[in-house]
């Protein structure tokens, strides 16, 4: 294994901040994944793990092992004529593996089309997107703990998903180090297309009954044609989770600003919008020392040339406080900030 010291983290993340960690190894594997901890544990170092990059915020120095996980593998666990179960490697990238599963006749996953990242890191935040989230699919996660590098697996019990959120961004952050995530997947072509501009982009194709390769098509059309490729200018994708309130909160927001996208939750709470708070607060388009806020879309937060993490995080503690001054509502940021 080949741990390298002081070492730019520039272009192994999506928002291509300057940031230089103490060390840094690749590991393919989990025997790998045991030397890097040890190795990490003999030097005094905590270990931290990164997939591709495009949900963290990194700090200008990383007093740490950084660990890129690259164990990769599809392997069929159990099928029948309706359904298949996959164990697939927690560095296999994400839109990759969507794209072969559908290649395969295995369906179900074809809203989240071009999330960037790893598979490895689709359960700490429960990624979703038009519609779909991840966890219904997720059978079982399986790791390797940090402190002790014991294998582990988890139910679906144990991940405590939520709206983008799991156990892996509360009580187990930084305690497990994901290897491997199984995943039921559908033979039977359904495709869920309920989500408004899923729809309107379906229809006007004039798809009535969408195939789950034409969802796919859509859901990468409406995303390339709405969000800012980090290739070409840096970004963490949305930048703050939408809020959830409870009703009468909601109501109470309703009934002073009308216009307020809202959408009710099952369990009876209210998602509001958070692109639409902060283009309220004049925000959208907005550029301060190198970073701002996306013109399209105000949820997105770009990196223009800002060189640390400090420019940004100004920026958005700046724009949450005035959605807090006008409406009442604290925003959370959603990529993971290292101190
Ligand atoms: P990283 O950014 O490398 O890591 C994120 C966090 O997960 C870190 O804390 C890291 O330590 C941890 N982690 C990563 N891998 C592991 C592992 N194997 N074991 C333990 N911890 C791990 N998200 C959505 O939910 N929906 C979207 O539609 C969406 N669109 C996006 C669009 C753009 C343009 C961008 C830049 C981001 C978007 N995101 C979206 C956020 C991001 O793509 C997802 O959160 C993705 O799952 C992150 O994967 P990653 O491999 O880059 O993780
Ligand atoms: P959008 O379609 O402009 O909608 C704005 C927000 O309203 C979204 O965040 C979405 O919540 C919510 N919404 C819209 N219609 C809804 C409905 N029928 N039911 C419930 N909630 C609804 O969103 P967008 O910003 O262009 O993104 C499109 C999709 O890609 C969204 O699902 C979004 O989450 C996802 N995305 C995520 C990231 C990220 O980094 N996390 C980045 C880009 C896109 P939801 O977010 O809950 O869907």
């Amino acid at each position: 294994m080949n741990i390298q010291t002081d070492v730019s983290l520039q272009s192994l993340h999506t928002l291509r901040l300057k940031s230089q960690a103490r060390a840094l190894c690749t590991v393919s594997g989990s025997a790998e994944l045991r030397e890097a901890l040890a190795w990490a544990r003999a030097e005094g170092l905590p270990p931290a793990v990164l997939g591709e990059g495009s949900n963290v915020v990194l700090p200008e120095y990383w007093e740490a092992l950084v660990i890129l996980q690259r164990t990769n593998g599809i392997d069929v666990l159990a099928q029948d004529e309706n359904s298949v179960c996959l164990r697939v490697g927690a560095g296999e990238n994400w839109h990759a593996f969507i794209a072969w599963a559908l290649g395969q006749g295995y369906f179900g996953l074809e809203n989240l089309a071009l999330i960037p990242g790893t598979v490895g890191a689709a359960p700490i935040q429960n990624i979703g997107a038009y519609g779909v989230e991840v966890a219904p699919f997720i059978e079982s996660v399986h790791g390797i703990v940090t402190a002790d590098a014991a294998p582990v697996t988890l139910s679906t019990t144990d991940c405590q998903f939520a709206y983008r959120n799991s156990v892996f961004k509360g009580a187990l952050r930084d305690e497990v180090i994901i290897t491997a995530v199984d995943l039921h997947l559908s033979k039977q072509p359904g495709a869920q297309t309920a989500y408004p501009s899923l729809q309107a982009h379906l229809q006007s194709a004039g798809i009535d009954h969408a195939t789950p390769l034409q969802v796919f098509n859509a859901v990468m059309d409406i995303r390339r044609s709405k969000l800012p490729d980090p290739a070409e200018q840096p970004n963490a994708g949305s930048f703050f989770k939408n809020p959830v309130l409870d009703m009468a909160a909601a109501n109470a927001l309703r009934e002073r600003f009308p216009g307020v996208p809202c959408y009710a939750q099952s369990d009876g709470s209210v998602k509001v919008a958070a692109a639409w708070l902060i283009d309220q607060c004049g925000w959208r388009g907005h550029r301060v020392r190198g970073v701002g806020v996306h013109s399209e879309h105000a949820l997105v937060l770009v990196n223009d040339g800002g060189d640390s993490a400090q420019e940004l995080l100004q920026l958005a503690s700046t724009i949450a406080a005035d959605v807090a001054a006008k409406f009442d509502i604290d925003l959370a940021i959603e990529p993971r900030v290292y101190p």
